[in-house]
């Protein structure tokens, strides 16, 4: 597991998130352990919405060491097919908004588990009706500077690493 770092202010003043996270508010958890919690979601878009979340404070994706990212994701499958036994749901959304610009409204890096039903009226509207279809010649230029990225060691840190 990741290697111990002392615990990170938020950039922003108060976090809630950190604050469930220490006992100071209500909290419905349903898995933790020393790098990760999950909770029910108190605003859910169905019954069963829950949130896996780092215990450090991380803001956004690329502020998460690599392990982990890994171990959130390790949380998330764990949990997946027991929320959504629970929920009675055989579908699910796993959102995440990293960053404002992508709606995220708590600044403390987190994993949306979204148990979903037919006709529940929660939409994440993929592919995007406004898209301006870019041809071949552009989505390859796009792969092809993304994929010189990786290969990059200078741009290779945090998760990307
Ligand atoms: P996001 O917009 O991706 O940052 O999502 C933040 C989520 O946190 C929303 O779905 C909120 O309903 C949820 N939330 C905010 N405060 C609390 C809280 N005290 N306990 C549980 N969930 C919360
Ligand atoms: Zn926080």
């Amino acid at each position: 597991m990741h290697a111990p770092t002392a615990p990170r202010a938020p950039s922003s003043g108060h976090c809630i998130f950190c604050d469930l996270i220490r006992g100071a508010g209500e909290v419905s958890i349903c898995y933790e352990d020393s790098v990760a919690i999950a909770f029910l979601d108190i605003q859910p878009v169905n019954p069963g919405h829950v949130l896996v979340v780092p215990r450090e404070h991380y803001e956004v994706l690329q502020d998460i060491p690599k392990d982990v990212g890994a171990h959130l994701y390790m949380v998330a499958a764990k949990l997946i097919p027991r929320v959504q036994t629970a929920a009675g749901a055989t579908d699910m959304n796993i959102v995440v908004n990293s960053g404002a610009a992508a709606g995220q409204n708590v600044m403390h890096y987190h994993i949306h588990l979204i148990p979903r039903r037919e006709g529940d009226g929660f939409d994440v509207p993929l592919p995007f009706p406004g898209s301006q279809m870019p041809n071949r010649q552009q989505l390859d230029g796009m792969a092809a500077r993304i994929g010189s990225m990786l290969r990059d060691p200078l741009t290779n840190s945090g998760m990307q690493g």
